[in-house]
């Protein structure tokens, strides 16, 4: 059972969705970086995506020069304050900090990080400046993390850079993807606020490229294109009662419940429907919205959930339970979700199989379907010469590049679906690589 109440207002919403990360204070930051061992070869920095000297950064927060530790995490990521609040930080450095093998908690890195760049960001302490124009244009489509980090190198260099958003703010998955206990709208927004006053990019907002003229008219107007559009809409499970209402998608679920807050209302009794980190997610935002009971329904074991351990701890401890070996065949109802019809599973050789004879009702009020993504193939027909693998991501080349020279990518588009901190990552590398196909460097 969750023992959260329905949120009514702001204070309440926040409330629920208190920080899991939040903000240290001079005492705290000053303690917890005193017990990092500045490891040599420290195994933090080979595990962080973008490569932040994180021994480095630590010491300086620990001698009091925290600017000097903001420009350290920021030279390497352009989103250094949102990944320190977002990255899966227990399976990347600070899964890899030599504490763990003592069995003593691990420095938290991720929480150092975030405290020194908000402290350059709310005093507004500047790091980058814009280079000498080299009178070249580059276009980027989409404003999240790929784009924005693609867009900071860029401007570095001198290149002009537009980026369309098909959505009213930026940040991508950031604002409208991850959960609200991990960063609030306004860090997420702030940071990128922060980078634009600095390095003047421009974002055209609620512009969705999507049609042959759209791609051809930033092939004549720009020198380079970069793609960094993510993923589409959750897919469809394929069976019936899928369009009931109050069965929606996990994406577009959290989408809403980023935007509108305590307005968006979770039913009382709640299935969620897959075993990644986007269904934990979905099913602890609905606990937190106050639903007496989440399940969270996946077709195989528990250990072979594709989520990270630490984010079905935090369902679990939000009031989710968890039902396994479980696959659904229906959504009932009339007009409205009233139940998902399940049949038992097994798996044999790694292949799930039903179970004949094993089917079975669960009454609720509303579903929520956290069965992946669909690639948005549809729009990559539309840019001539640009391939897909079989799987659906953009192919590029070690420098970012596409199939059709012009236009570059990363992020989820190009990976399938991973982590913000691997599209800043990738971002950076995409801007790198256009500079040396359009200066030929
Ligand atoms: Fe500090 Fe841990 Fe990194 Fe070593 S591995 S430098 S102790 S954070």
């Amino acid at each position: 059972m969750s023992e959260y109440k329905q949120p009514n207002n702001e204070s309440e919403f926040e409330n629920n969705f208190s920080q899991i990360k939040p903000l240290m204070n001079d005492t705290q930051a000053y303690y917890e970086s005193s017990r990092c061992l500045f490891c040599y070869d420290a195994p933090c920095v080979s595990a962080c995506p973008t490569g932040i000297d994180i021994p480095l950064f630590i010491r300086q927060i620990n001698s009091g020069n925290v600017t000097g530790s903001a420009k350290t995490i920021y030279d390497s990521n352009y989103l250094g304050n949102a990944c320190g609040k977002v990255c899966p930080t227990e399976v990347l450095c600070e899964g890899a900090c030599v504490y763990n093998l003592q069995d003593v908690k691990a420095i938290e890195i991720g929480r150092l990080q975030n405290y020194a760049t908000d402290k350059a960001i709310k005093n507004n302490i500047e790091f980058f400046t814009a280079g000498k124009s080299n009178g070249k244009k580059v276009a980027v489509i989409g404003a999240g993390p790929a784009g924005i980090s693609c867009a900071c190198e860029l401007r570095r260099s001198g290149f002009e850079v537009d980026i369309f958003e098909a959505k009213e703010k930026p940040s991508g998955l950031t604002l409208y993807g991850v959960a609200p206990y991990k960063i609030t709208n306004e860090e997420a927004l702030n940071e990128i606020n922060y980078l634009q006053k600095q390095l003047g990019f421009r974002i055209i907002f609620s512009t969705f490229i999507s049609s042959k003229e759209d791609f051809k008219k930033l092939e004549d107007e720009y020198d380079a294109v970069f793609i960094g559009i993510g993923l589409g809409k959750t897919n469809y499970v394929n069976i019936k009662g899928e369009d009931l209402e109050n069965c929606f998608g996990a994406v577009e679920f959290i989408s809403e419940l980023k935007i509108n807050q305590h307005k968006v209302k979770a039913g009382s009794r709640v299935i969620v429907l897959g075993g990644g980190n986007t269904a934990m997610d979905a099913a602890s935002e609905s606990a937190r919205l106050g639903a007496d009971e989440v399940i969270l329904a996946y077709r195989r074991g528990k250990e072979e959930m594709g989520a990270y351990d630490f984010e079905y701890e935090l369902a679990k401890d939000a009031g989710v339970q968890g039902l396994f070996n479980v696959s659904p065949i229906e959504i009932t109802g009339n007009e409205k979700v009233s139940g998902v019809k399940f049949i038992k599973t097994k798996t044999d050789n790694g292949k799930v199989e039903n179970i004949d004879g094993s089917e079975f009702t669960i009454d609720c009020d509303m579903v929520i379907k956290a069965t992946g993504q669909m690639k948005q193939s549809d729009l990559f027909e539309n840019i001539s010469g640009l391939e897909a693998d079989e799987k659906g991501r953009i192919k590029i080349n070690k420098t970012y590049q596409t199939t059709n020279p012009k236009y570059f990518s990363g992020g989820d588009v190009i990976s399938g679906g991973k982590e913000v901190v691997n599209a800043v990552a990738e971002g950076k590398a995409a801007g790198k690589g256009i500079e040396e196909y359009l200066l030929k460097i």
